[in-house]
This record gives C-alpha cells, structure tokens and sequence, in this order.
C-alpha cells in the first residue's frame, strides 16, 4: 500500500511541540530544597513530592553511574523527556553508546558484542526516539531481526535467538514495530502499510489470550508458568499494541474476540496511556525553568 506523505503519521494527535525541543533546566539538590522551602509548610503533597523528586533522583543516579546500559538510558530519557528536563549535557554521547550495543543479529544487547535482547532492543530503540536519533542505527537490520522473533507456531515473541516464546515480549518486542514504523516512515519508506504494524497482530493476540491467561486471573508467561504482576503488565501492553494501529485520522484496529478484549491504547515510547503523557507535558511545560530564569537574572545583574 502506498504510504501517505510523510508529516501524517503520528502516533497520536498531538497538538504540542515536542516536550524535549529546547534544552531546559537540570535538576540539581538546590532546585529540590527551594521548591520545598517556596511552599513554607510541610504538607502531604510536598512530603510526597519530595520522595518521588528523590525518585527521580535515583534514576539519575544510577544513570551517571551505569549508563552504558540502554536501560538506563531509557528510563533517564523517558523521565526528562516528561519532566522537561533534557539537556545536550546530559544525554552526551548516549546514542552513540546505544548504537554500538546494536550487533551483527540487527538487535541490541546489553553491552557491544553481546547478544541482541529484546528488552535492551526496545529500551535502546525508545531512548533514540526520545533523542530524536534513531537514525543512529541501521533500521532495516533491526526490523529483520525483530520480526523473526515472532513465532511461528506460538504466535508470541521469543526475547532472543533459539529461545522459547514468552508474554512479556509481546510488548518488548512487538512495541518496538511502532517505533520501527515511524522512524522508516520519517525516511519516506514507500513500502510501509498504513493499517497493520509489521507484525501478525492477529496471531499475537490468540496467543496472548489463549496462553497467557490465568484462569483465576492475571497472565503469564507461558502455559506452565504461574501469574505475576510482571508479565500481566507487559501481556496487556502487547496485547494494547496489537490491538490499535496508528491514530487520529489513521487508526485501524484489529480487536480479536469479543469486543470486551479491546484495550485502551498505550503510548508506544512511555507504555503508559496517551493523554497522561499530554498531561505530564503539558504540565511541566508550566514550571518554572531555574536555570533560565537565573541566565536571565545574572545578565540584568551586569547591565545594571
Ligand atoms: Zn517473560
């Protein structure tokens, strides 16, 4: 099927300029301790903001210390990009690492020359999004790679070469054909459908919901195996992705069953529902930018 212009494919209608588009303030302790101090009360939403800023915190943390991994560099890129946060400082040389974790399979691995996975293939794929630089890696060698992980028999997704099928790649590895989608798009990829992801979206969902249910609830990862809240996450994810193809005006969806399996959509980067994402930019693109407002101080300081 002939691919529609370039500029309209998205994944959602999004009436916003991208959160990530200037680079704005850092977080730092200070910024912290004068938001708490602005408020001159303790009171339960500045003790509770001030856990998950520490949460934050953490994942920054461990980003600086353990950032050649691209699933820190997902989860450092996913929270600035919502929070508004990112700067070319912070996420220096990150694409460039990803890049070299993608090996001769088309996946990525943890780490250059190790096996492509595919939770390191779609956090590494996300991060580049959200970087805006996908191009970094070779896109056609990644398709290749993640759409032979689709079983053929099961219908599920295995996580790597030679290895069982298991639900929770129904969204690590099937989330990655969205990304994968757009990006080619972007590239004016004649080729591409603009109704089905390039997976079997049919074939996915039987499998989910024939194996992957247990009977007093929850999913799981195979027939066998017992239920958590792990794989009942990434199950619904997958089972959400290969539902819902596109959007706004080109949406197709693809509900196998009764109507009641259908799914709310997720987003395909941040795997959280579409309009929280609105909500936390829109939110954060209020702030106060520190490190703004301080340039803007310290040069009226001097021309004073
Ligand atoms: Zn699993």
């Amino acid at each position: 099927m002939a691919a529609a212009a370039a500029s309209s494919f998205s994944y959602f209608p999004s009436p916003l300029p991208p959160a990530w588009s200037e680079s704005l303030y850092c977080l730092s302790p200070e910024h912290v301790q004068e938001r708490l101090q602005d408020d001159a009360v303790e009171t339960v939403t500045s003790v509770e903001q001030a856990k998950v800023e520490d949460k934050i915190q953490e994942v920054f943390n461990t980003y600086k210390i353990n950032h050649h991994v691209p699933r820190s560099a997902y989860c450092a890129a996913s929270v600035a990009s919502l929070t508004n946060i990112i700067t070319p400082k912070l996420f220096e040389g990150t694409a460039e690492w990803i890049a070299r974790c993608q090996n001769w399979e088309g996946g990525i691995g943890g780490v250059p020359g190790m096996e492509a996975h595919g939770g390191y293939t779609f956090c590494g794929l996300a991060a580049l999004v959200i970087l805006k630089k996908e191009k970094s890696l070779n896109l056609k060698c990644l398709l290749q790679w993640v759409t032979s992980r689709q079983m053929r028999f099961e219908g599920g997704f295995q996580g790597r070469c030679n290895k069982l099928v298991d639900g929770c790649y129904s969204f690590w590895q099937a989330g990655l054909l969205p990304l994968l989608h757009r990006a080619l798009h972007a590239q004016g990829d004649p080729a591409l459908s603009m109704s089905r992801w390039m997976f079997h979206q049919q074939a996915l969902q039987e499998y989910i919901l024939l194996c992957c249910q247990c009977p007093a609830g929850g999913l799981l990862d195979k027939p066998g195996k017992s239920r958590d809240f792990y794989h009942t996450c990434y199950c619904l994810s997958g089972l959400s992705i290969a539902q819902h193809f596109g959007s706004g005006e080109i949406l197709c969806d693809v509900v196998l069953g009764v109507p009641e399996n259908r799914l709310q959509p997720t987003h395909p980067v941040y795997n959280i529902a579409p309009d929280k994402v609105v909500q936390a930019v829109m939110y954060f693109l209020q702030k106060p930018i520190p490190c703004v407002e301080e340039e803007v101080a310290a040069s009226s300081a001097a021309t004073d």
